[in-house]
């Protein structure tokens, strides 16, 4: 049995954060393992509350389970402060951790701030450099990059730049681009993956690509096959969500 660890937010709604990505693993048949580094408050609606976790405690979650087990691959979602960063960031090092996907959380899509102090520069200058995929959208690449996207050319431009930071594979997913919703992957030759937008909203997306990308290189799968396949689990997921609660749609499995 393969298995996955993420590092990520607590969503009580099951929808986003660790709650998404251990059911994005148990459906690619990946044991799930998680580590807790912030609370939130939120339904379908929005985040209403982020309580993060005793930097400390964040330390002591993945000493204690690496010291014991070793995930195929590593996905990050909101950790919210540059301290978490470097805890994580001691503890690939440690116990050599390998297949890190890092997607760089920024917002809710109810606009709720979701990192903290020093978030941003930890994130370029010390995490990129171990990772293997790294999934900003469009805002997360624009601040990542230091640039301005407006069309697929910004895209491509960003792309490059984040690649030099050091993560294998670069996707920036382009939802947020008002025209379409095509991707771009970059990992030293491009990669257009265009889509259709949908309409409506969902809730967890990014994080269930990221995930999905994640459980694919437990499986073995190269940065590049993950990232394709991760996009067809999308598609396909977005075939079954449902409606609970005044907010979002939910992802059923
Ligand atoms: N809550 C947590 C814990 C998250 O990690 C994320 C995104 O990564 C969100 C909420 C945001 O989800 P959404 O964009 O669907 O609001």
């Amino acid at each position: 049995m393969k298995t996955a660890l993420t590092v990520a937010g607590f969503d009580p709604s099951g929808g986003a954060g660790l709650q998404a990505d251990l059911k994005v693993f148990q459906a690619h048949g990946i044991y799930g393992l998680s580590c807790v580094s912030a609370l939130t408050a939120q339904n379908s609606a929005g985040v209403r509350g982020v309580m993060p976790v005793e930097p400390a405690f964040l330390d002591k979650q993945l000493s204690v389970l690496l010291s014991d087990m070793r995930p195929d691959a590593v996905k990050t979602g909101m950790l919210w402060s540059g301290e978490n960063i470097d805890i994580l960031v001691r503890a690939i090092k440690k116990f050599r951790l390998k297949n890190i996907v890092v997607d760089p959380v920024m917002l809710s899509s109810s606009s709720r701030p979701l990192a903290g102090k020093g978030l941003w520069e930890a994130l370029r200058d010390r995490l990129l450099p171990f990772c293997a995929v790294i999934t900003p959208n469009i805002h997360e690449a624009s601040v990542l990059s230091g640039t301005k996207i407006k069309s697929i050319d910004d895209m491509k431009k960003a792309a490059v730049l984040l690649h030099a930071m050091g993560p294998e594979c670069v996707v920036i997913t382009g939802g947020h681009l008002t025209e379409n919703a095509t991707d771009i992957i970059y990992d030293g030759r491009f990669t257009i993956l265009k889509g259709r937008k949908l309409t409506g909203e969902y809730h967890g997306t990014g994080c269930r690509f990221s995930a999905a990308i994640t459980a694919r290189l437990a499986q073995g799968y190269d940065a590049h096959d993950a990232v394709k396949g991760a996009k067809t689990f999308m598609r396909l997921s977005f075939k079954k969500t449902f409606s609970t609660g005044r907010g979002m749609r939910m992802f059923v499995v």
